[in-house]
């Protein structure tokens, strides 16, 4: 029996990886693609519900590539990282305008879409298209680090090294046991399902695991410690004042500009000035506990404060603000920390006195 690397992870994923994932079990790239955007950063129980959801609004490329750019966002909204979701809508234009609605077949051509790097477009070609090509996801890079006892955190001139290593591993493709289709997909789904639910970051189920004999890392007991932990930079704080500008049944929010944090989605106007430029100075203000919501690049330090008005402002010249029911706001494409602001407002301004 064959027991190189890639046969025991095709082996072990048909025994015991995943199966039953909405994504899994076709070979159709606009779902692929829809899925790998997803799990970017992302768990694949929280993915689930949300890939079912546009799946369920968007059925193919040119009906996502056809929806607004505020749908989209709104649909997004929750999951993160919201530039996924402006390149996953650029990406649906380009499919639709530049290949007819039929996304590209190799792995080189998709990586040229937006959204989509080198990890993903490879995992896209390997499930949609049987192609052979490497992934080196944050899992895969663990497993290999582990496996091979690769020094050095996996950045930099060693992820390069591991990407090398990644496609040497691939099954071959021209000599006997020849991959097929269905065995690449196995291959690059057993990779990503090791790293997800054995090669755990904190306690690995080394028992469990199909690379057990030959890794490296588990005959020198130093799971833990590989891989290396690139340096931490300490986050630099920023402060922002949110304006909950209500009257008790609307809720003013402010579109953020489409590029940027949190971009395109909805948020509270902020700062002071905000109320003097609305006219709404002179009213009491109420605050709510501040809190922290952490981004990849700076920690955002909230202070969020109601301001009760009778009468909500007049939005006749403000392209950019929306005054919207405080019960359907939620799920007008609003952050999560908005989100659960917004939660909070509804209790809060039932006890204020009118
Ligand atoms: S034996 Fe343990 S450390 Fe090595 S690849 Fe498997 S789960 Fe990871």
């Amino acid at each position: 029996m064959d027991s190189s690397f890639a046969r025991r992870v095709i082996r072990w994923q048909r025994q015991a990886g995943r199966h039953d994932l909405p994504w899994q079990g076709t070979h159709d790239p606009y779902r692929v693609w829809l899925s790998e955007i997803m799990l970017q950063q992302t768990q694949v129980a929280t993915v689930v519900d949300y890939f079912l959801r546009f799946l369920a609004r968007f059925p193919e490329v040119r009906a996502l590539a056809a929806a607004s750019p505020e749908e989209v966002l709104a649909l997004w909204a929750g999951l993160g990282y919201y530039a996924r979701a402006r390149h996953l809508h650029a990406c649906a234009r380009r499919v639709v305008g530049e290949y007819g609605g039929q996304f590209p077949s190799s792995a080189a051509a998709l990586a040229e879409l937006p959204g989509i790097g080198r990890s993903t477009a490879a995992a896209i070609a390997a499930f949609a298209y049987g192609e052979r090509a490497a992934i080196l996801d944050g899992n895969v890079k663990r497993v290999l680090c582990r496996h091979f006892a690769i020094e050095g955190a996996p950045v930099g001139a060693v992820e390069k090294s591991l990407w090398t290593l990644a496609e040497s591993l691939l099954p071959p493709l021209s000599s006997a046991p020849q991959i097929t289709h269905e065995e690449m997909a196995n291959y690059t789904q057993g990779l990503m399902d090791l790293g997800a639910t054995l090669c755990l970051s904190r306690t690995p189920h080394c028992e469990s695991c199909p690379l057990a004999t030959s890794c490296l890392a588990r005959q020198q007991g130093r799971q833990e410690s590989l891989p290396a932990k690139a340096p931490r930079k300490a986050k630099p704080c920023r402060r922002a004042e949110f304006l909950l500008i209500t009257d008790g049944k609307e809720i003013l929010l402010q579109r953020r500009p489409s590029s940027g944090v949190w971009g395109g989605l909805l948020t509270f106007p902020e700062g002071r000035e905000a109320l003097r430029l609305l006219g709404q100075e002179g009213h009491e203000l109420q605050p709510l506990p501040p809190r922290e919501h952490v981004f990849t690049h700076f920690r955002l330090e909230i202070h969020p404060v109601v301001c009760k008005v009778e009468k909500m402002p007049d939005m006749a010249n403000q392209p950019n603000l929306e005054c919207l029911p405080l019960k359907t706001a939620l799920k007008a494409g609003v952050p999560a920390p908005v989100a659960r602001l917004l939660e909070e407002l509804r209790n809060f301004v039932s006890r204020i006195p009118p």
